[in-house]
């Protein structure tokens, strides 16, 4: 038995063939990073009509490396939520085509809790129950993942997600988008501690995040505060390097800490980490030490999975199961569903 994923939440085209046993026949992924580098973020208008260009030939791209027909398939998976409207809006009407002219079940993916289902696909033992987190441009949340299609949102950012703080500091510091990599590069030189950047929620037991105040504070400190009569030092690469680790400490530092909380406000000794940010260096690190000395499984989706795919629509074989499928009229939810 075969599926049909696609992905085309946001700036990424993707689609994937997945067998039953959640191999990956084939995974392609087209990302439009260079479209909207020079605007520092993802300009929605852009993406979508990117998507419209690039949905067709990724699809039979797909197909073709799997090497397989249309008429192989079992069922069209499609992430109907959360994303940017008119990205959604692309794929999905792919995947209502293909499912209504093929006759096949259709069947809608839940692009964060696919996200956390990499965690699974890469691990032979069960990952669930666990507290997930989900970082990445769009998104800083933590889920309670009771299992597979059933994690609730225990809570998220209340301003920018940590990918945007890092792809807006960035481009304060002059570094190239998308930002994560090329501020953990920067980073690498840099004293963490030379600045003491703020840290949102760090002592309250409240399950959220905030990083747009880290922003400015780090906009400040190499800009100089509106009215203020000093102006900040010279920016050379030494400050340039400390101000990246210190940035990159402050926003690991709060992750690891809500991650520690919702594990014992949980009780959970599981950990599942997906999203582009989880690719970070010092984030992988922290996570492990914490981990450890909660004698906590922590499970990282692997790097081709961490930023977005089609291949983590292997959930949908969950959904497949449970003969959970959508019906044609279905429509794109492009927002978050809130927590409790
Ligand atoms: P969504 O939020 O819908 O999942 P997205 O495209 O915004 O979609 P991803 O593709 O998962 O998110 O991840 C991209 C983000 O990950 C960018 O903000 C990028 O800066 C960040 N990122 C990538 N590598 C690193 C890294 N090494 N350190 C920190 N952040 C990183
Ligand atoms: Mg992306
Ligand atoms: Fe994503």
């Amino acid at each position: 038995k075969l599926l049909l994923a696609i992905e085309s939440t946001c700036d990424e085209t993707a689609a994937a063939v997945i067998g039953r046993d959640l191999t990956i026949l084939s995974s392609i992924v087209s990302s439009q990073s260079d479209l909207h580098e020079q605007y520092g973020g993802v300009v929605p208008e852009i993406a979508a009509r990117a998507h419209v260009e690039r949905i067709l030939p990724v699809i039979e791209s797909a197909m073709s490396e799997a090497g397989v027909n249309l008429t192989d398939l079992s069922a069209i998976a499609v992430a109907t939520h959360p994303g940017l409207v008119g990205s959604l809006l692309v794929g999905v009407t792919a995947a209502k085509t293909l499912a209504l002219i093929l006759d096949l079940p259709l069947i809608a993916i839940d692009h964060v809790q696919a996200h956390l289902y990499a965690c699974q696909m890469s691990s032979a033992k069960n990952v669930f129950p666990a507290v997930g987190l989900v970082v990445s441009g769009g998104h800083t949340n933590l889920y309670d993942c009771r299992d597979a299609l059933e994690m609730p949102l225990l809570g998220s950012t209340i301003d920018d997600a940590a990918g945007e703080a890092f792809d807006k500091v960035a481009a304060i510091l002059g570094l190239t988008y998308p930002g994560g990599p090329s501020i953990q590069k920067a980073a690498d030189d840099g004293n963490a501690d030379a600045f003491d950047f703020p840290k949102a929620f760090y002592h309250q037991s409240r399950l959220a995040f905030s990083f747009s105040g880290l922003k400015t504070a780090v906009l400040y400190e190499v800009k100089g505060q509106p009215g203020a009569h000093q102006q900040p030092p010279e920016m050379n690469s030494k400050r340039l390097a400390d101000v990246a680790a210190s940035f990159e400490k402050a926003v690991v530092d709060v992750i690891v800490r809500k991650c520690e909380q919702a594990l014992k406000q949980l009780g959970y000794n599981s950990l599942c980490v997906g999203g582009g940010v989880a690719a970070n260096r010092r984030l992988r690190h922290d996570l492990k030490s914490m981990c450890t000395e909660r004698k906590t499984q922590l499970v990282i989706a692997p790097m081709e999975y961490c930023t977005d795919n089609a291949a983590m629509g292997a959930i949908a074989w969950e959904s497949y199961d449970r003969q959970l499928f959508a019906s044609l009229d279905i429509d794109v939810t492009p927002g978050l569903v809130r927590a409790q």
